[in-house]
């Protein structure tokens, strides 16, 4: 493809230095222009319309265009475009989600904490569980276990705390506390001959034994997405969840649970944590608390994580963390219209409803001889494609979704999977329509 200089795809290569590729590949090939989104739909700069299948990045529940979120932010930015929460302020739009927040909770959650993405949330729970442990007077207790191939984030902690090597390297990350234990994904890391059960026993026996080798005494938190997302869309075995919480409480270590994807009905459960059964002491939210309409996130905690952090900001003064944009009145008025939308049209049913269809979408397509297997839970889902001869690791994934977005649906390909999270408007005759792009699309791969 010729790229004029004078073009947008041209000014980008020019201008843009882009997160998420390879910078040097991005300077030859550029990327796809959007232009602009319609429901499930967002067409690019030559018309043609795709189907979002990640819901651009696992993150716009609505859909493109919802008008109501456009007008409460116009009204917002009319009233009072911004304030800050800092020096004993505070405004209703943040004072209203918080509430909600603490309403629809999964388990008793005491306070809400406003940031503006999902990696400033993992980063600043972090500096909490350190924060916590100094109020406690445990001076040692500073360790926090997250897993490989989990994923929270690229800022200092938040990056160091994630369990994916492209995210470490060259970074001279993780930082020394941070430790990972093994990944939950059978498909992946099964053993031969390895019952599920056996696995989820090892896995357990994997954290209980880092947590031994270390010394229970200086592990202060264990991170977790209640599905891995950015790993591979990766669904842990039954029990998994329950064992971990066991062994944590067991070491009396704090669970922080990472919802940035599964929050907010994804999971076909409002938050994850009710279809797992986990009880978190702090709980990790963004992207689908505003459809992404605008940057957002929330840290939820309880009374065992709140209490010690209240008490140390009395002894020194203040609490001595905050952002400028800590709950901008835009960004919480946005996220509360859109959470409100997600309750007033059914969507956690609409997952509910839909599970069955998408899953078997997904299992249909394993049947293609490019297709290993298949999984999912909810309206998240994921295919691994078997690599061809003669491609390195993750080529085949590339080329399929390469194939795939040529047939109109933009897809995301991790390692050997190709990850489906639709927006939760879909409908099940958009699954169909999205399911048939994919298989053309793996037809013209093959
Ligand atoms: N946590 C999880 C589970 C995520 O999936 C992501 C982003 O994909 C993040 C944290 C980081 O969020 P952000 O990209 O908003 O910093």
């Amino acid at each position: 493809m010729t790229v004029m200089p004078n073009s947008t795809e041209g000014r980008d290569i020019a201008y843009q230095m882009h997160p998420n590729v390879n910078l040097r590949k991005y300077e030859k090939s550029g990327g796809l222009v959007i232009e602009r989104g319609e429901g499930i739909y967002v067409f690019d700069s030559s018309g043609k319309r795709y189907i979002e299948g990640l819901a651009g990045l696992w993150s716009v529940a609505l859909g493109f265009g919802e008008k109501r979120l456009a007008e409460v932010a116009k009204a917002q930015m009319e009233k009072l475009p911004y304030y800050h929460t800092f020096a004993y302020k505070t405004h209703g739009p943040s004072v209203d989600l918080a509430e909600m927040l603490i309403q629809l909770a999964p388990v008793p959650m005491s306070k809400v904490h406003f940031t503006s993405s999902g990696s400033e949330a993992n980063d600043l729970v972090a500096k909490m569980v350190w924060y916590r442990s100094n109020a406690l007077g445990q001076k040692d207790k500073k360790k926090i276990i997250g897993r490989i191939k989990g994923y929270h984030g690229v800022t200092i902690a938040s990056a160091s705390i994630t369990g994916l090597p492209r995210n470490h390297e060259s970074f001279d990350l993780p930082l020394d506390r941070m430790l990972h234990t093994s990944c939950p994904s059978f498909v992946h890391f099964g053993e031969d001959g390895e019952s599920e059960a056996d696995f989820t026993a090892r896995m357990l026996k994997d954290l209980e034994d880092l947590i031994l080798r270390e010394g229970p005494e200086t592990v202060a938190a264990f991170w977790g997405e209640p599905v891995m997302g950015a790993g591979g869309v990766l669904v842990p075995p039954a029990g998994y969840w329950a064992g971990v919480q066991a062994i944590l409480k067991q070491y009396d270590i704090l669970l922080v649970v990472d919802e940035v994807i599964c929050g907010f009905g994804r999971t076909g459960t409002l938050f994850a944590c009710e279809r797992f059964g986990i009880a978190p002491d702090a709980l990790v939210l963004s992207k689908q608390i505003s459809s992404s309409y605008m940057p957002l996130s929330a840290i939820l905690l309880n009374d065992k994580f709140y209490q010690p952090i209240a008490d140390e900001s009395d002894r020194i003064g203040s609490f001595g963390h905050g952002y400028t944009a800590s709950g901008h009145p835009v960004a919480t008025a946005v996220g509360l219209e859109n959470v409100k939308i997600i309750l007033e049209r059914d969507l956690v049913g609409n997952v509910q409803r839909l599970e069955g269809q998408f899953l078997d979408g997904l299992a249909k397509l394993a049947g293609h001889p490019l297709v290993a297997s298949s999984r999912g839970v909810g309206l998240l889902g994921a295919l691994e494609i078997k690599p061809w001869a003669g491609t390195a690791s993750g080529d085949a994934a590339t080329a399929v979704q390469a194939a795939v977005q040529d047939a109109g649906v933009i897809t995301r390909n991790i390692g050997e999977s190709i990850c489906f999270c639709p927006p939760l408007i879909i409908t099940g005759e958009q699954i169909d329509d999205m399911f048939a792009g994919v298989g053309k699309g793996l037809d013209a791969a093959a």
